[in-house]
């Protein structure tokens, strides 16, 4: 193996953003182990990549130790979706926290450089004053929550990563992911954009919660994927980990949509005959998103180059390939069943 060509483990690494990941990272040439427990995922999404030589799946659960001799970590492991994430929120904040606790012990005694995929939830529901949000912000997160889960667990996890790299000089990096989409989302994933896509492709109503006044800001895959790779690839001058630029870096794109927006666009990029139903906004909604991206613009020269409407006929274009009826539900989890849990 040349010092170009590293053993990479991705954990998560078969689903919707790991499997784009493990993908990049197997094309350039690398030695990939993905591991997952394919909890959100299935075998799909990284079927092109297993008959490759430098690819290797592992299934496998991240709050259980497991030793592999590695160069670099993209530890992305976690449910994303919100019905996933409450679907069973104690073993969700035992996949940050443990999580983050074994792959960090791999990266001190490995010496491998670590990334955390982290999130803009670790700001909740952003207050007027800090919009769009800048990493300087501390956030906004109901502790007893039905996100807090995530959310805490999440921010657990950048903790945990701090505290490696201040205590046992591990090379970390952090990122933290605004709302993104793309092709290998799980159709039954319960986040917005797939829902809205498949709704339309089945013809059902699409679910507005709320009024659909709430804000996100959507970025596409690969758009994401460069700047991650970015972030772990970004050496520091010096060699030592103390001096490199680690992070936590808002990744996603500043394009500010409402939710009503995003349905009236999908349902015109797909032709549907679809309408708007409203369901109950769920607690805790975050009611704005927006990332400041200026710090990864400074650090690591990236900003976002698919406008939303190119990268959702790419998504649809993917979903009206792949059979939906052949995708196993993560959870039983509905989107009405969800509002109506929420409202309790
Ligand atoms: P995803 O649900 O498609 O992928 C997560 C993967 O982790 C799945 O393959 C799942 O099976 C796996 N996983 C879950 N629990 C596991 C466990 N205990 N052990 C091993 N594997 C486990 O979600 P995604 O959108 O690809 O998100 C990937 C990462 O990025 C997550 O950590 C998520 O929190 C973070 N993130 C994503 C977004 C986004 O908009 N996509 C935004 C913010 C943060
Ligand atoms: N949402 C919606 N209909 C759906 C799914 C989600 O209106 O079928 C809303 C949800 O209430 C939130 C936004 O869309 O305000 C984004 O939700 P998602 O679950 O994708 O992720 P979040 O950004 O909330 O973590």
């Amino acid at each position: 193996m040349t010092d170009s060509h590293k053993r990479v483990l991705v954990t998560g690494g078969a689903g919707f953003l790991g499997s784009h990941l493990c993908e990049r990272l197997v094309s350039a040439g690398h030695d990939v182990i993905c591991l997952d427990n394919l909890f959100t995922s299935q075998k799909h999404n990284i079927a092109h990549l297993l008959d490759q030589p430098n690819f290797e799946f592992v299934r496998h659960d991240v709050t259980e130790p497991i030793t592999l001799e590695v160069d670099l970590i993209y530890n992305m492991a976690c449910p994303a979706s919100p019905v996933h994430y409450q679907y069973n929120p104690i073993k969700t904040m035992k996949v940050s926290v443990m999580g983050a606790i074994n792959m960090l012990g791999m990266a001190k005694r490995t010496g491998a450089r670590i990334l955390q995929a982290s999130t803009s939830e670790v700001y909740g529901d952003p207050t007027a004053e800090h919009h769009p949000q800048k990493e300087s912000y501390r956030g906004n997160v109901n502790p007893i929550g039905i996100r807090a889960c995530y959310d805490e667990g999440k921010r657990a996890a950048e903790t945990l990563f701090f505290d490696y790299w201040r205590e046992h000089n591990v090379d970390i990096r952090v990122v933290r992911i605004f709302n993104t989409y793309g092709p290998r989302m799980h159709p039954y994933d319960g986040r917005v954009v797939t829902n809205f896509i498949v709704q339309a492709l089945k013809g059902e109503d699409l679910t507005l919660y709320g009024d659909g006044s709430q804000t996100r800001s959507f970025c596409y895959v690969d758009d994401l994927v460069d700047v991650i790779m970015a972030h772990m690839n970004n050496d520091s001058k010096s060699g030592d980990p103390q001096d490199a630029f680690v992070g936590p870096v808002n990744i996603g794109n500043p394009g500010e949509f409402t939710i009503k927006q995003l349905a009236e666009k999908v349902i015109e990029l797909t032709g549907s005959g679809s309408k708007l139903t409203t369901l109950p906004l769920p607690k805790d909604d975050p009611l704005q998103r927006k990332p400041d991206i200026s710090l990864a613009k400074k650090e690591l020269g990236w900003e976002p180059k698919v406008p939303l409407e190119e990268g959702l006929k790419k998504t649809i274009a993917y979903f009206k390939s792949v059979d939906l009826d052949s995708f196993r539900r993560p959870t039983d989890h509905t989107a009405h069943k969800n509002s109506e849990r929420s409202r309790i």
